[in-house]
């Protein structure tokens, strides 16, 4: 297995930069997702790790060895793409052993192989069946066969459960993950789908724009987005921001939004006045009839096991997810205590957090 490391990865088509200067470390067999809306330059990242697109500047190195410029068949890397092209006329077997037989690997070989990959991926019941026939689970089990056959050195994959429906694709994150766990390959795993992200990735790079704007473990990035980008772009519904103007002061536990104090985490640095938002998660909001900041439901939400309660308090509108046992009315008036240990604060000129 290997480690990838990308230093300054930086692709341009013409004037337009798709990524720009990205560095970031994939230890040997740990799982990244690449995260982040159309167009972020997730792909192109991936691409140009495959060997498929060429940086415009920067490295790539695979183990250590600078592969930026080596052909994608030098790089030992297994490519799966969304749109998953099966042999029609082979079966399961033979698709699955393909990239072996193309590498030379003796037939008895080639059968312990294939039959190895088949129960990792619990299918050995269909090796002989017609992959024209199977259904999109197991046509995604097979795609991911032969890309395991190879074993190669490191996994990539381009939104792979993009063209399953909701309920196949919540099966196949579980079994990705599953079979990460059996294999520690090294993956590269790009997703626009921030739940997919979340359940499977031991880190996640969240891409805007072409550019990282944090690498962290799933709890960092959800707990302590480094931008308010990253703060929206996560949750659901994402983090609230409460904006407002004022400065602080490097030491403060506190802050007055509007005339209203609200205890923070330490501040570590100072900050002139200006705009600021202050973050918080849904369910970080609880209702308490003696806090100090007010405000009326705007709308309810019921999903069970509990709610969103919209309010409007007039610093901004706070979604908090509550016990779904207490009934709201429109318009009746609430107090909101926020849990000062998960607040966020971002200055909203840079985006970027503060705290
Ligand atoms: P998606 O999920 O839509 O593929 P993405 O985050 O993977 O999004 P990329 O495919 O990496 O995004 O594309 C990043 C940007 O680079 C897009 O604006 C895209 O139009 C542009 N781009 C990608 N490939 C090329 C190319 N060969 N020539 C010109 N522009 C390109």
């Amino acid at each position: 297995m290997a480690e990838i490391r990308v230093d300054n990865l930086r692709k341009a088509f013409g004037e337009f930069v798709a990524v720009q200067d990205s560095s970031f470390t994939v230890a040997d067999g740990e799982f990244l997702a690449l995260l982040g809306p159309s167009g972020c330059g997730k792909t192109t990242t991936l691409r140009m790790i495959a060997g498929l697109e060429l940086p415009t500047s920067g490295q790539i190195f695979l183990d250590g060895e600078d592969v930026s410029f080596n052909r994608a068949s030098a790089r030992d890397i297994a490519f799966v793409f969304q749109l998953f092209a099966l042999y029609p006329h082979m079966n399961v077997r033979k698709n699955i052993g393909f990239p072996l037989l193309s590498q030379g690997v003796s037939k008895a070989e080639i059968r312990t192989r294939v039959e190895e990959t088949a129960k990792l991926l619990q299918i050995g019941h269909i090796l002989d069946k017609s992959v024209s026939g199977l259904a999109g689970g197991d046509r995604q089990r097979v795609a991911l066969g032969r890309a395991i056959v190879r074993r190669p050195k490191c996994f990539l994959m381009d939104e792979p459960l993009g063209t399953l429906d909701a309920e196949f694709r919540e099966v196949m994150v579980h079994e990705l993950r599953e079979l990460h766990n059996r294999i520690h390959a090294t993956t590269v795993y790009v997703t626009h789908d921030q739940h997919e992200a979340m359940a499977m990735a031991d880190k996640i790079a969240v891409m805007n724009h072409g550019i990282i704007e944090q690498f962290g473990t799933p709890q960092e990035i959800y707990n302590r987005p480094a931008s308010m980008y990253v703060a929206d772009f996560i949750g659901s519904p994402p983090m609230n921001f409460l904006k407002f103007t004022a400065g602080v002061q490097k030491g403060d536990r506190s802050i007055s939004l509007e005339g209203v104090d609200v205890a923070l985490p330490e501040v570590h640095q100072d900050l002139a006045p200006g705009e600021l938002a202050l973050g918080v998660r849904p369910e970080h909001i609880r209702f308490s009839d003696s806090a100090a900041l007010r405000g009326s439901v705007y709308g309810a939400e019921y999903l069970g096991t509990n709610q969103i309660v919209a309010v409007e308090t007039g610093k901004g509108l706070l979604k908090a997810r509550v016990p779904a046992d207490r009934t709201f009315r429109i318009g009746e008036t609430v107090g909101l205590e926020l849990n000062s240990e998960k607040l966020s604060l971002f200055d909203c000129a840079s985006g970027r957090a503060v705290l």
